[in-house]
């Protein structure tokens, strides 16, 4: 089955991946996205596309009238967890306050399916390491608070509404399309790969190592790196399980079940380019927790899904070639 599939979002880093995989399935797809962070030129000019808010009622309404519109992909939002503390207000407006309008349209609409892209952050500092589905979900700061109230929010309306819901939490998003058609741009970005690679095309002169002296092996964090194709293919797998089972709901964790360290990260980044990257040591920054590694067990018995590009080196040489590539265009 293949329903027309609007993706929110669709011209940021993981939603750009997504339009991409479901139009190389197959599937029409449409995109909304305000530009606050996106960019047009991750599209594809044969996609449809309509510039504005997922709040905006009237909007929302045409696209999914002109584009017969059967499932929803939610990745618009923000996403910066140190600006989600300076300005919660924001967070909530745009992850929880914009999302209530948008699935509360797609309900009116008789929408019936959305995956929502959810985050680790929902668990806050787990009580346990590899993180499960079931470990207690107690956000610490207010981006995994205002994604942890959406989900909270369709998992009431797939109860109320014949409506159905893939929350897909995220553990460390990296990489870019092995075609290289889209990939992370940069703006700021504060994400160790997406750091390191412009460091490695000296855009950077060194990158910094935020903590040394943490309980892991070498002192430095570890988190569960998962490819960003990787990732958008379990949305994929995810929605067609929407599809054939309209009665239920999913929760899954997407990630790898393996842990790097920061400096196993650079390590692996010296190893691909031949050559060091400077470092600096620093000390820790806030809110980081020491170990971040995803249970991947209901992942991997529900979805008929498996990793392709989980060798890191696989995800560096993808983020490297996609940031030559920017640079190249003078894109970002
Ligand atoms: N990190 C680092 N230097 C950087 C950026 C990140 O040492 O320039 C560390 C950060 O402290 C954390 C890990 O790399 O331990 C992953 O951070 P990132 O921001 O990529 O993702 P997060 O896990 O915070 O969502």
């Amino acid at each position: 089955s293949s329903i027309p599939v609007l993706v929110t979002g669709g011209a940021g880093y993981i939603g750009s991946h997504a339009v991409l995989a479901l139009r190389d399935a197959g599937w029409p797809v449409s995109v909304i996205d305000d530009l606050s962070t996106g960019s047009r030129y991750l599209l594809p000019d044969d996609v449809p596309f309509y510039e504005g808010n997922v709040a905006d009622r009237a909007l929302v309404e045409r696209i999914f009238a002109e584009q017969d519109i059967g499932a929803i992909m939610h990745f618009a939002g923000s996403i910066v967890v140190p600006e989600s503390v300076e300005k919660p207000l924001d967070y909530y407006r745009n992850n929880t306050v914009a999302s209530h309008s948008l699935i509360s349209t797609a309900v009116d609409a008789g929408i019936c399916h959305v995956v929502f892209s959810s985050t680790a952050a929902v668990y806050g500092e787990p009580e346990r390491v590899p993180v499960d589905e079931a470990v207690a979900k107690l956000p610490i700061n207010p981006y995994g608070a205002s994604k942890l109230m959406t989900e909270r929010m369709l998992e009431d309306s797939a109860a109320a509404y014949p409506l159905n819901f893939a929350a897909l939490r995220y553990f460390n998003v990296s990489g870019a399309d092995p075609a290289g058609r889209s990939g992370q741009v940069g703006k700021g970005s504060t994400h160790l790969i997406k750091v390191a690679v412009e460091a490695a095309v000296g855009k950077r002169d060194h990158v910094d190592v935020f903590g040394t002296d943490y309980q892991t092996p070498d002192g430095s964090c570890v988190r569960d790196y998962i490819h960003v194709s990787d990732l958008v293919d379990a949305h994929l797998k995810a929605l067609e399980r929407l599809i054939e089972r309209p009665e239920e709901n999913l929760v899954l964790n997407l990630g790898y079940g393996r842990g790097l360290s920061v400096l196993e990260v650079l390590d692996a980044l010296d190893k691909v380019l031949g050559q060091p990257i400077r470092r600096e040591m620093k000390g820790r920054r806030a809110g980081d927790p020491p170990l971040l590694i995803s249970s991947n067990k209901a992942l991997l018995e529900t979805l008929d899904w498996n990793a392709r590009y989980a060798d890191i080196e696989t995800i560096l040489t993808h983020a490297l070639d996609w940031e030559r590539k920017l640079q190249s265009r003078n894109w970002a």
